[in-house]
């Protein structure tokens, strides 16, 4: 085992992953956040939180997320920001693929919340995987080129389409609302072969085998048609994000990882919290709780402790 072997990786950085990482940190387990993005998960979307505990006025969703990390950083994890594309758990070593490195650890807490999107525009489960991806860095080197949209108007959407753009010959970034959620000087909007089209809505997705083109409707219910290779969906929902997993642990019908009470998943020494879950309270408090108790587990399965410890002070 090496140097660069962690005792734990979490896979993302919100409330679960974080206070995760705050409590293995201060066991001194040698700790990594590879988080995709610090304003893509659920808390980054909350415009005020006002009943998590200890607040003494409402903060904004992303402040409370900076508190966090900052507070995790500070105890000494190490965090990157960094998609996770596949994972390889069945080993004593786990894995986490990134597109630039792959990471090892003796054990691995998934908490990658619930912003997955449901499908809900006519022919997106039907093409998912024959144009229509979820994953800009996955599967921009599939459309070198070619012609790609993003459908959003996040800032998430925007940097997408940003890394679109070095491999498609044009990106169409098409925005539901009038105004993206980036200021108008950030350098993507003017990269020469991005195209944004704003208040405009994908009303179809359609094609043969593959995708062929995409139906957008405006305010005013006028419909147009663009020919289009890929539709990268960027756009706001909430399905847990398993994606990376490809069925590496037990999933359940509803398609959240299933775990007992004590965050423990169907792979010995991987651990889940948060939304990602089965859990039938999404809130902060949750999520964070279960950070910590998925930290006291991996904790106790690298250390080979027979009882959870809970207290590292001094
Ligand atoms: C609009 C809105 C308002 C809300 N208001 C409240 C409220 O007032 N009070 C309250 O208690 N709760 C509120 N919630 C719910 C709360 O935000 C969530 O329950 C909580 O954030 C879940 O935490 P989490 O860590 O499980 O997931 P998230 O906060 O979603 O974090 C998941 C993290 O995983 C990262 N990630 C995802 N995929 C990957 C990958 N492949 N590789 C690496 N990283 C990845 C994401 O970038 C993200 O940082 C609100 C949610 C929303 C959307």
């Amino acid at each position: 085992m090496t140097d660069s072997l962690y005792d734990v990786i979490i896979i993302g950085g919100g409330p679960a992953g974080l206070s995760a990482a705050q409590y293995t940190a201060r066991a001194k387990m040698k700790t990594l956040v590879l988080d995709k993005s610090s304003s893509a998960g659920a808390l980054a979307f909350a415009s005020l939180i006002e009943n998590y505990p200890g607040l003494e006025k409402p903060l904004p969703g992303p402040e409370l997320l900076d508190i966090f990390r900052k507070q995790a950083v500070g105890f000494g994890a190490e965090y990157v920001e960094a998609q996770v594309i596949g994972v390889s758990l069945t080993g004593e070593v786990k894995e986490a693929f990134t597109m630039e490195k792959t990471y090892q650890a003796k054990s691995l807490i998934i908490a990658t919340g619930s912003m997955g999107r449901k499908a809900t525009i006519k022919g997106e489960a039907e093409f998912l995987g024959r144009g229509v991806s979820y994953c800009a860095i996955c599967d921009a080197a599939f459309f070198r080129g070619k012609t790609v949209c993003v459908l959003g108007d996040s800032e998430e959407a925007v940097k997408e389409a940003g890394l679109l753009t070095r491999f498609a010959e044009t990106v169409y970034l098409i925005s539901p609302s009038k105004e993206l959620k980036v200021s108008p000087d950030n350098p993507t909007l003017s990269i020469q072969n991005l195209k944004v089209l704003t208040g405009r809505t994908a009303a179809s997705i359609e094609g043969g085998d593959l995708v062929e083109r995409v139906h957008l409707r405006d305010a005013q219910g006028e419909e147009s048609s663009l020919d289009m290779d890929g539709v990268f969906v960027y756009l706001h929902g909430s399905k847990p994000v398993i994606d990376f997993l490809q069925g590496s642990v037990e999933i359940s019908e509803d398609e959240c990882i299933v775990t007992n009470k004590m965050t423990e998943t169907s792979i010995p020494g991987v651990f889940s919290a948060g939304d990602v879950t089965c859990t039938e309270v999404r809130q902060v408090v949750i999520a964070a709780a279960q950070g910590c108790i998925a930290a006291l587990s991996a904790e106790k399965y690298v250390f080979h402790r027979r009882r959870r410890k809970y207290d590292w002070h001094g």
